[in-house]
């Protein structure tokens, strides 16, 4: 099984999804697709929920992973959907009901041992050669929605990758890889094409905002190589990190 994991920019748009199904349908392989909120969803969400928060006394924490995991619910129904209305045969999957983590709302933290069991048991019950689910979203054990922090679906997708002994992860993102610097605000900044794990650790902990802070431990634990590649252009080799 193979990890793929799409963010924001890549499903902002109808022209996105049909790229995506696009990549999917040049591989055999067995898929877990991890998607984000479409665009700019979660911004809008986060907006939703200070403003309901100016009427409802409840805890503003709590209610923000209630309202803003919609965002990541709704992007994966549409996502499958349109694989299916393509002919790829996916199922579906509610992370909120196979992730565990504890109530920490908005910096939750995952419970390994408990979403590996909810894990196998529901692809186990469920069997497919493609999987589309959320990245960022997660539960706890009585049924509320909890969020890993804001950019989180690339450490979701570690954290699958890891479970499931995935061969490898690839982000698609809106750049050529991971870069020397931003490449929005320095035109000299060039393609990095391979990076050890510690490397890339570094580099993140420095501020780097390509990929998540979190994803590489999970990655490098079971060895998994990472790809950062640019969904426009999937032939591009991208980085490698490993
Ligand atoms: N949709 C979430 C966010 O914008 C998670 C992610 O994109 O990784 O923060
Ligand atoms: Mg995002």
């Amino acid at each position: 099984m193979k990890v793929y994991k799409f963010g924001g920019a890549s499903v902002r748009d109808a022209e996105g999804i049909r790229n995506l199904a696009k990549i999917v349908k040049s591989t055999n392989d067995n898929l877990m697709i991890v998607v984000s909120a479409m665009g700019k969803t979660t911004n809008a969400l986060e907006g939703l929920t200070r403003a309901l928060c100016q009427y409802d006394l409840r805890d503003f924490d709590r209610l923000y992973d209630q309202v803003v995991s919609t965002g990541e619910l709704q992007s994966t129904r549409i996502v499958s959907a349109y694989l299916s209305h393509c002919g790829i045969g996916n199922q579906w999957l509610d992370m909120t009901q196979i992730m565990v983590t504890d109530n920490e709302f908005r910096h939750a933290n995952v419970d390994m041992a408990a979403t590996k069991e909810n894990l196998i048991k529901t692809l186990n019950e469920h069997p497919c050669q493609v999987y589309v689910t959320q990245g960022f979203i997660a539960g706890t054990t009585n049924g509320l929605r909890t969020t890993l922090g804001r950019e989180g679906s690339d450490y979701t997708a570690a954290i699958l990758a890891n479970l499931l002994d995935a061969e490898s992860l690839t982000l698609w993102k809106d750049v050529p890889g991971v870069m020397t610097a931003d490449p929005t605000m320095d035109s000299n900044a060039k393609l990095i094409e391979q990076m050890s794990y510690n490397e890339a650790d570094i580099f993140l902990q420095q501020g780097a905002q390509v990929i998540h802070r979190k994803t590489i431990a999970p990655l490098r634990d079971k060895h998994i190589p990472l790809y950062v590649k640019p969904f426009l252009h999937p032939e591009e080799q991208g980085t490698l990190i490993h």
